[in-house]
């Protein structure tokens, strides 16, 4: 048997791996409270806090966390759910969790904070604009408007300038769109919209976090258009984060969308390999973990999409090094990296067909169009990068890639993927395009899965 201890330390080193491959969301719905609890035998046994999580997991992601197990331990290996109510305190050697009561988490991360976040050319103005808002709210621009693309920073902002409102006393509420949606319904249902009113209109700086999320839903709209004039007319701070402008949010009001660009809108674009690098630097000074430069030049250089993959690439080279006792080195961090890359290019199972239609609406067209023959820009390139990411994100070969794309042969593909690919790296706003329609993609599939 292998100790408590241990099973924790390899759960840490599969949740590493598994926050890289599935989505944000998803990671944190059904894997972000589990725990190791033992692993005996051949059986690993992972505490959940509740029975729904269990079942979703045991139904939707046994095969994807076995799979990632037995590549990390190399043994053949079953993994078993068990409600443990009360997850963090069996942890054994998890330092970062230490809350011990859970009754009132504190409204900002302590990790999110202006001292931590690395600045570079992708984000200096959101920062700079951040800043001027902590030192002087509801005067400097107002709303400011942060989007950009997914885990690039804009909740570590909003959490840095909420750590610096309350140093000020300033009565300050940051809120998730969807926890603003879910509130509001609940405050119907309870027949207490007052007081839900009253809590948001009371504030002096409201922090609102992914507003895409209210596109289309009329009455959370209408209210927090309410709350935001309120606020406004008050002089009292807002700051709002999205994943794109005010002016491509597809079902946002006119009225919110004139409201925003009525403040200061500035984007945050993905990190350059330098400003990657400090992030790490900085990532695992804070998890107390010395890594050389080349090392973590290793990790900065890997496509990843944001910089929640990066950390979790990071925090899989170090778990790798800690399972192994060997130190990290710029051979073992490849190594742990590519083990990743090689067990898990369809690791979420995603159809091409999903692929293919996230790609025709991210262009404005629809699937049959990238079947057909029409050649003109946008629908070639469309069909390019539809190659591209059926390429990426599924186990199809070329020859099924050219039939699913209306019979082209697979010269075309292996150019397609190619021109794409170094095109990329070379356009941000091309990288930018294909990171949102894959997101797209993937929101969809979980979507469907529940
Ligand atoms: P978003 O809200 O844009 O999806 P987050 O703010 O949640 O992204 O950031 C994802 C992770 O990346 C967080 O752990 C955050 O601390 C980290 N991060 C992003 N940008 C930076 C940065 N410039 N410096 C330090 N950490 C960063
Ligand atoms: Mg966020």
């Amino acid at each position: 048997m292998i100790g408590d201890r241990s099973a924790q330390e390899i759960w840490e080193a599969v949740l590493g791996d598994l926050q890289v491959q599935v989505s944000k969301q998803n990671y944190r719905t059904w894997l972000g409270k589990t725990v190791g609890l033992r692993f005996q035998g051949n059986e690993f046994v992972i505490g959940v806090p509740n029975t729904f999580v269990a079942e979703y997991l045991d139904k939707k992601q046994r095969s994807l966390i076995e799979k990632t197990l037995i590549g990390l331990t190399a043994g053949d290996i079953q993994v078993t759910f068990q409600v443990d109510a009360c997850p963090q305190n069996s942890l054994a050697s998890n330092s970062v969790q230490k809350e011990t009561t859970r009754a009132t988490p504190p409204m900002f991360n302590p990790k999110y904070t202006f001292s931590s976040f690395i600045v570079g050319n992708c984000n200096q103005l959101a920062h700079a604009a951040a800043l001027g808002i902590a030192e002087n709210p509801g005067h400097s621009y107002n709303p400011l408007f942060i989007y950009g693309g997914v885990g690039l920073g804009k909740t570590h902002l909003l959490h840095a300038i909420g750590h610096a409102a309350l140093a000020k006393h300033i009565k300050v509420l940051y809120v998730s769109t969807e926890r603003f949606t879910n509130e509001f319904i609940r405050a119907i249902a309870e027949r207490k919209t007052e007081e839900f009113h009253n809590r948001y209109r009371s504030v002096d700086m409201l922090l609102i976090d992914d507003i895409q999320f209210i596109c289309g839903k009329l009455q959370t709209e209408e209210t927090f258009f309410h709350t935001f004039n309120e606020l406004h007319i008050a002089d009292h701070q807002l700051v709002i984060t999205s994943d794109l402008p005010p002016k491509s949010l597809p079902l946002l009001p006119k009225r919110l969308r004139s409201r925003f660009q009525g403040g200061l809108i500035v984007t945050i674009e993905p990190p350059d390999v330098d400003t990657s690098l400090g992030i790490l630097r900085t990532k695992a000074e804070m998890q107390g973990v010395e890594i050389p430069r080349d090392t973590l030049a290793v990790i900065a250089q890997q496509p990843v999409q944001g910089v929640r993959q990066l950390e979790g690439l990071l925090n899989r080279v170090i778990a790798y090094a800690r399972l192994v006792r060997a130190p990290v080195t710029p051979e073992l961090a490849a190594k742990a990296i590519e083990d990743i890359a090689s067990k898990t290019p369809n690791s979420t199972n995603i159809s091409p067909s999903l692929v293919i239609a996230a790609v025709a609406g991210g262009f404005g067209l629809t699937s049959a169009d990238l079947k057909t023959r029409r050649r003109d820009k946008e629908t070639a390139l469309a069909r390019q990068v539809a190659m591209y990411l059926v390429r990426q994100e599924t186990s199809c070969s070329l020859a099924q890639i050219g039939n699913l794309l209306g019979g082209r042969d697979h010269s075309t593909v292996i150019h397609a993927c190619d021109k794409i690919g170094r095109e990329i790296d070379t356009s941000p706003t091309l990288r930018r395009r294909i990171a949102d329609i894959r997101h797209a993609a993937y929101s969809k599939q979980e979507a469907s899965n529940y």
